[in-house]
């Protein structure tokens, strides 16, 4: 078994290519989610459901994020009858965060409802959020202190940052069915994601971090030269006080990867780092990359 730790698009768009090169149920993934929030009163859990469309080939691979042909009915007269509903959100996958509100509203814990939705939808892989409990990425501008979707959705990342904070009532602890996948893993890879709003929230739940100790971890870099793939990683990064590229990165994984895979075409030189070529742009490059990693995790 291989343990991924994932965000919403780099790291899924490297499981689109681990699906087709290694038996599905050898597949698990743990799964940010301190970008999640509630919206019109129903619970968005973004990086979760990216993964879970992902694997039940449903994701829209236009944006990597929600259903491919979704229609936005709801979204427009909610919009119509003056709600400042600021993500647009489909009305397929509306249906899903309306279910997974009403479970969570009874009482059920985040991963026996990702476990049902993802039976529900047919996927063979292992879908873990990283915790049961809530909590928040939000950042520091001169808008005050905001959810990240309130930053880089509404404000399209247009506004200053100055402080990345994760907020919440309980200090999240990684549940049991976390540890237990990593406990069963030959490899864990942190994929390309964002540093800083989906790894490390990943890191930080409590009793994470042990549980990788004695673990060979393979890591990504989701960086090439100065600037990410895509997204505000660069913004966060700095924020956050790390260098916004591939040394930032090793950096912020500190003493824990074994192998750090770094893009051919990144002229930043992260010592002892393996190259590839790490640009997903189609199905057939997630493949190639994805079997290097696997020959990779062989090779440990
Ligand atoms: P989010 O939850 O939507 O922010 O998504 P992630 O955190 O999973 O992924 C965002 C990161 O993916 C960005 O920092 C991008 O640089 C990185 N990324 C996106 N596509 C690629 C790709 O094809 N290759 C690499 N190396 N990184 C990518």
């Amino acid at each position: 078994m291989i343990t991924f730790l994932s965000g919403g698009t780099g790291t899924p768009k490297l499981l689109r290519g681990m699906q087709k090169v290694m038996d599905r149920h050898e597949i698990s993934v743990i799964v940010n989610t301190a970008e999640d929030i509630w919206i019109s009163g129903n619970h968005i859990s973004p990086d979760v459901d990216t993964v879970m469309y992902l694997f039940s080939g449903m994701l829209n691979t236009d944006t990597w994020w929600g259903i491919r042909s979704d229609t936005f009915t709801t979204h427009d007269e909610i919009m119509r009858l003056g709600i400042d509903e600021f993500i647009g959100i489909g009305d397929q996958d509306r249906a899903v965060h309306i279910a997974r509100g009403e479970m969570l509203r009874n009482g059920m814990r985040l991963t026996n409802i990702t476990k049902l939705l993802c039976e529900r939808y047919g996927v063979r892989e292992n879908v873990l959020p990283m915790t049961d409990t809530e909590v928040t990425t939000q950042v520091q501008t001169d808008l005050g202190l905001i959810h990240f979707q309130e930053y880089w959705v509404r404000a399209k990342g247009r506004i200053e940052i100055q402080k990345v904070v994760r907020s919440f009532n309980e200090p999240p602890v990684a549940t049991q069915e976390v540890i237990e996948a990593i406990e069963a893993s030959d490899a864990i890879v942190i994929g390309p994601s964002n540093p800083i709003t989906s790894i490390l929230p990943i890191l930080s739940c409590d009793g994470l971090r042990e549980a990788l100790r004695d673990k060979v971890v393979l890591a990504v870099s989701p960086f090439i030269g100065d600037a990410p793939v895509s997204g505000p990683a660069a913004a966060l990064m700095h924020a956050s006080g790390y260098e916004p590229n591939s040394i930032g990165t090793f950096n912020c994984y500190a003493g824990l990867t074994d192998v750090f895979v770094q893009d051919i075409r990144d002229p930043v030189e992260v010592s002892h780092s393996v190259r590839f070529d790490t640009l997903m742009v189609d199905e057939d490059k997630s493949v190639a990359l994805a079997q290097e990693v696997l020959r990779l995790i062989k090779a440990c």
